[in-house]
């Protein structure tokens, strides 16, 4: 049997992470797992079903129905695929509060590992260097400035044709996230020592990804340990 290989990318919102990510699988033949999307896929049922979604036993209710999953660079919700209502700037406010729940950790670590049980993968996250995958073969910390992702996230936007949100008020979100993802008490997000810091706040995103496919090609050797 082929050995399975793991990548693991950790770092902040808007940070390139995921693109970076998917072009890095894509060159190496691996899947990519966004588990951000997981948690966006969550929120968006809990929005649906109009919960409340600051109340901790209203997200749990749902908890044992919901089925989430992340295949072919698509997210699967209850089956049905929602990779664009999962962007909306509603579900972006309303995620970090509910990835910060336990229960809800655990059920998508628990997907997210078997996953890489199946298949080599390229993973990023919050937790992936830490808990998802701590002994993945390769570990990257990628990050920008904040004033960088939110100038980043603000043009994306404004080329999707949303136009009724100031650079400000998006740089105010991704630090208000920051700041959830990184001092909540359930698997903060952390950057290891282990890992290699990528900091895409000057490169562009060839750069980045070459930088990240280099490291792995020189250590390709160690690609059967996971
Ligand atoms: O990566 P993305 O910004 O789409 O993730 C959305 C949110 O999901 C993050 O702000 C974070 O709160 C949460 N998340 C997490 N752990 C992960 C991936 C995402 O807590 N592994």
């Amino acid at each position: 049997m082929k050995d399975l290989c793991s990548i693991a990318i950790d770092g902040p919102a808007g940070a390139g992470k995921s693109t970076v990510a998917r072009i890095v699988a894509e060159k190496l033949g691996f899947e990519y797992v966004d588990t951000g999307a997981m948690y966006r896929a969550y929120t968006l049922k809990v929005l649906n079903m109009n919960l409340d979604p600051e109340n901790r036993d209203h997200v749990l209710s749902i908890l044992e129905d919901t089925d989430i999953d992340f295949m072919e660079n698509h997210i699967y919700l209850d089956g049905k695929i929602v990779d664009d209502e999962i962007r909306d700037n509603k579900v972006s406010k309303q995620v970090s509060y509910i990835a910060s729940i336990k229960e809800v950790r655990e059920k998508m670590v628990e997907i997210q590992q078997l996953i890489a049980k199946k298949r080599s993968v390229v993973m990023d996250g919050r937790d992936i260097t830490t808990v998802v995958l701590p002994k993945a073969n390769f570990k990257f910390f990628v990050t920008a400035s904040v004033e960088e992702r939110g100038r980043r996230r603000f043009l994306e936007l404004q080329s999707k044709g949303i136009k009724d949100i100031t650079l400000e008020e998006i740089i105010g979100d991704i630090a208000r996230r920051d700041n959830i993802d990184s001092n909540r008490e359930e698997s903060p997000l952390t950057l290891t020592e282990d890992s290699v810091l990528v900091d895409t706040t000057s490169l562009t995103i060839e750069e980045s990804v070459d930088r990240i496919i280099s490291i792995v090609k020189e250590g390709r050797l160690d690609c059967s340990t996971q």
